[in-house]
């Protein structure tokens, strides 16, 4: 009945598997004994005696024996010379593999830092590798400019918190890739003239909390488009499309605690408007239109706003502080 043989069976296998393992330990033993004292005592032999025992084990060889043939004055069959030798090589074979991964590994990560004469591509990809072996959180490129294909690459880096890119134009079409970065916190794009379409992906970037967009070219619908990122605390922007109407659109995204507007001629009334907004703690604006009696309203009635106009404090600003320190 198998069902009754099974056991012996099972114990039979056992056993195969103990000899095997048996076999297995006495062919290491053996083979570390005889290395190690063939490497010690190798100066002290003769070297007629080292010539015969080595033209012994050669004939053996070459005589094609059989597991049954034993060399002459050796105490160990020639099947065991074999497997010892062929144990010896998954040793070598092994460190070997070991060592050359940890050579490969070292030198790749070596060469990863990109020169200042490669071409932008290569830097690029060399920036690009580093980042996706360190799995880093942050990726600033600067020096050369981005196109649509390396930005196409970054959108792979899923775990980005924080892009800067400083040369080169990333259009409306390519920021889609951008705003689907599911950490993305912190998004800088110099030069880059993003319009309301480009505003209305980044709408969809939930993750967002500091948005600088200091060449941007959108309107007021582009920035009021923002007021679904609910977890925006700090806008930098500037655009030449904008107006005193980017007050009325800034308003409606309730969760900024900084405004910094470049070029944004922002009047006495836009500048009540925000001045109002719930968690205001910043204002910066250069080239806006406030008049003297505008910032003298402002201080009087917002005297926690930190205030910075055209990047300096005003002279009557109550909050003024030493900037060079
Ligand atoms: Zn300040």
């Amino acid at each position: 009945m198998p069902l009754r043989r099974r056991p012996d069976a099972t114990i039979q296998v056992a056993i195969r598997v103990g000899m095997s393992l048996t076999a297995v330990r006495r062919d290491l033993s053996f083979l570390a004994h005889n290395f190690v004292s063939r490497f010690l005592h190798a100066c002290d032999r003769p070297m007629v005696s080292d010539q015969e025992v080595t033209s012994t084990v050669d004939d053996s060889v070459s005589r094609g024996d059989s597991d049954a043939v034993t060399a002459p004055n050796s105490p160990i069959s020639a099947r065991d010379r074999r497997r010892q030798t062929l144990l010896f090589l998954c040793f070598s074979t092994t460190l070997a593999v070991v060592a050359g991964l940890w050579w490969y590994d070292y030198f790749e990560t070596s060469a990863i830092i990109p020169e200042k004469g490669d071409p932008p591509g290569v830097r690029f990809e060399k920036l690009y590798q580093a980042n996706l072996k360190g799995n880093d959180s942050k990726l600033h490129i600067e020096g050369f400019p981005v196109d649509d294909s390396m930005v196409s690459q970054i959108a792979e880096l899923e775990s980005l918190e924080t892009l800067i890119i400083d040369e080169g134009i990333v259009t409306d079409e390519a920021i889609e890739l951008i705003a689907k970065l599911p950490k993305l916190r912190q998004l800088r794009l110099r030069l880059s003239p993003i319009g309301d379409a480009g505003f209305q992906q980044l709408s969809n970037c939930e993750s967002l909390w500091f948005l600088n967009l200091p060449h941007a070219a959108c309107t007021s619908g582009g920035v009021a488009s923002l007021k679904s990122l609910t977890k925006l605390r700090q806008l930098r922007l500037g655009s030449k499309n904008l107006d005193n109407r980017a007050a009325n659109a800034l308003t409606q995204i309730r969760s900024l605690r900084g405004i910094h507007l470049i070029g944004v001629p922002i009047t006495d009334e836009g500048l009540k408007k925000i001045a109002a907004m719930p968690y205001l703690e910043s204002l910066y604006l250069d080239d806006s239109a406030v008049t003297e009696a505008g910032w003298a309203w402002l201080f009087r009635e917002y005297p926690h706003l930190h205030v910075h106009i055209d990047q300096y404090h005003h002279d009557r600003d109550p909050k003024a502080h030493d900037h060079r320190n």
